[in-house]
């Protein structure tokens, strides 16, 4: 088992933090370690891995507040979009890719629930970390219609860009599973399946309604 990949539950909001590393490597990352910074950094110490990088899919606060003291404990760099309101050693812009040990990360600008947002996707494992951009049959929540129109936007241009066997990885648990595929989530998500943007901007402004109806958390 040469690739380690951990979705670990840090608490906040159903959160999820992400290892990924190399075991023979022994070079991993961290993603978005928030509130649990200890433990994520404990799971890789304890399977001999080197962190080399604390990556964040975005700035919100409960994705960037663990970056201090998961560097601290590790020396790793912090990799993120520029505009995270946190130290940011490596700069990401989109386009970019990272190696940890036989893995390549390539990240994805995918602006809309935040401006700094990003998406990471590993080709060879097909693992695809969306962050509070795509979750399991929901999309993160945006502030205005025109922060929704560059949402749906982001979400076409992932949709283009990654395979449907692509397993998606998000940032909170807020579907009625930890994980899925794009293939499931183009099947079921219903802001997915919108024909337009119009739709999808109809469905956000009435997913309250729908949410009460289905008794969906
Ligand atoms: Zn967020």
């Amino acid at each position: 088992m040469q690739l380690v990949f951990e979705q670990i539950r840090t608490g906040g909001d159903r959160n999820f933090g992400y290892l990924l590393g190399d075991r023979e490597a022994r070079q991993a990352v961290l993603i978005d370690p928030s509130y649990a910074p200890e433990l994520l950094v404990q799971r890789a110490q304890e399977q001999h891995l080197a962190v080399s990088h604390i990556v964040n899919t975005h700035g919100h606060p409960d994705h960037i507040n663990g970056n201090e003291q998961a560097a601290a404990m590790t020396q790793a760099s912090v990799a993120a979009h520029p505009a995270v309101p946190t130290k940011v050693d490596l700069p990401l812009v989109g386009g970019e890719s990272l190696k940890v040990g036989i893995l390549n990360l390539r990240f994805l600008h995918t602006p809309g629930h935040a401006a700094d947002h990003l998406v990471i996707f590993e080709p060879a494992y097909g693992l695809l970390i969306t962050g509070d951009l795509l979750f399991v049959g929901k999309v993160g929540g945006t502030r205005s219609d025109e922060d929704a129109r560059t949402e749906w936007d982001s979400l076409q241009r992932l949709l283009a860009a990654v395979p449907d066997d692509a397993t998606v990885w998000p940032g909170h648990d807020y579907g009625i599973r930890p994980s899925s595929t794009i293939a499931l989530e183009k099947k079921t998500n219903p802001f997915l399946l919108c024909s337009d943007v119009d739709a999808f901007i109809r469905l956000k402004t009435e997913w309250a309604d729908v949410k009460k109806r289905y008794g969906l958390k």
